[in-house]
């Protein structure tokens, strides 16, 4: 059963692994996988839920509904920058660490407000699709 549990598991992480610069609903992922790895809808949820627990799926408000959408959190590497999502292709960009904390630094230092960047998804037009 344990296995069983690890191998879900490494599923979701390897699907997202694969897309790791888009977002999907539960509904896409569950979809996905429960086609080809024959995981249940709600083991899906499940082990949505730890993931982002852990640190290892960052959750998303959708722009606009009341779901939640969830992307591929390279810890280390994404927790010190800002995304950007396009709203024309879906994908969503990675904002250097140098233009990061400049937008941060700008935003409290003019209204002392600190942005969360971890949480924080930016919408708008990628160069291709303007
Ligand atoms: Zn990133
Ligand atoms: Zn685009």
């Amino acid at each position: 059963m344990e296995e069983y549990k690890t191998c879900q598991r490494k599923a979701l992480i390897d699907f997202f692994k694969e897309h790791c610069d888009c977002c999907f609903s539960v509904e896409e992922i569950a979809k996905s996988l429960c086609c080809s790895e024959s995981i249940s809808k709600s083991a899906v949820y499940r082990n949505i839920d730890k993931l982002v627990k852990e640190g290892s799926l960052q959750r998303i408000a959708e722009e606009g509904s009341r779901r939640f959408l969830y992307r591929y959190a390279d810890s280390e590497k994404c927790s010190s920058h800002l995304h950007l999502k396009c709203l024309v292709c879906g994908n969503v960009f990675h904002m250097s660490d140098d233009q990061t904390n400049m937008l941060l630094a700008a935003v409290k230092k003019s209204s002392a407000f600190v942005i969360d960047s971890k949480r924080t998804l930016l919408y708008g037009m990628c160069e291709k699709c303007r």
